[in-house]
């Protein structure tokens, strides 16, 4: 007959067995719940939250990064015209980037630079301009950190064409275009062209031409 004190034994062992399968089957949960708020911190809770935030991926942009789409230019009085009027579009745009560029701003200056470099019209200089992003990826910090990492770039064009070197120091004298900071949303005091009813030579209520003067 088996005694009082193996019967609770053998309960006791089952007891143990059965909950750590059970714990095998559902993992750990280091969730709770508080009782006065009602709120659940932990796995399931606000942590699970605050962690998915960290890991938010940026959206991806296709077409930023590939291989020169351009074919090969050959022409070098095309190619020398082109080459200016791009570096003055490029200096430009850089020196007229913000000082204190957003995320966002940042991204998008880095993937103008990549676009150019896989779009510009010369294949064989765009293949030039690719291997020099790699090697000098976009500075987009500020706007001086971006002017003056382009200007690194020409140079570094200049050399491999036997240029002379340009001194950076005289980016802003060389393309200032006069225009000035103004937000884009600033309001012009001077007549707008294209604003039909503040223009005195059409009639301001059938829009019909004036005539001024007469014979
Ligand atoms: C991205 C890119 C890649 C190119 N790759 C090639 C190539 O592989 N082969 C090729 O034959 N041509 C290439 N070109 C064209 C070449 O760089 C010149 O534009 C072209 O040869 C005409 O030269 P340029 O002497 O008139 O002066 P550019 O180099 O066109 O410069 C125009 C003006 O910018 C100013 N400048 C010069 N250097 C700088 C600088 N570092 N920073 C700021 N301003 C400066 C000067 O006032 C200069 O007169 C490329 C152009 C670009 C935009």
């Amino acid at each position: 007959m088996i005694s009082r004190f193996a019967k609770s034994l053998g309960l006791i062992v089952f007891a143990i067995f059965l909950l750590s399968t059970l714990a095998m089957i559902h993992p750990p949960s280091r969730s709770y719940m508080e009782p006065w708020s009602g709120q659940i911190f932990g796995e399931g809770g606000v942590e699970k939250m605050l962690h998915d935030k960290v890991f938010v991926q940026p959206p991806i942009i296709s077409g930023v990064k590939g291989g020169v789409i351009m074919p090969k230019l050959g022409n070098a009085t095309a190619k020398a015209s082109l080459g200016r009027a791009t570096w003055k579009l490029l200096h430009t745009t850089t020196l007229r980037y913000p000082e204190h560029p957003t995320q966002d701003e940042r991204e998008a200056l880095s993937s103008y630079f990549h676009l150019s470099s896989r779009l510009y019209p010369c294949g064989e200089c765009a293949a030039e301009f690719q291997q020099l992003l790699a090697k000098y990826p976009p500075q987009t910090s500020s706007r001086k950190a971006a002017s003056l990492w382009l200007c690194a770039v020409h140079n570094q064009v200049n050399e491999r064409l036997h240029k002379p070197e340009f001194d950076c120091a005289h980016l802003s004298n060389e393309y200032d275009c006069g225009c000035g900071d103004a937000p884009i949303t600033a309001t012009d005091d001077a007549a707008d062209p294209m604003d039909l009813e503040d223009n005195d030579s059409k009639d301001d209520v059938t829009g019909v031409d004036m005539i001024r003067g007469g014979r």
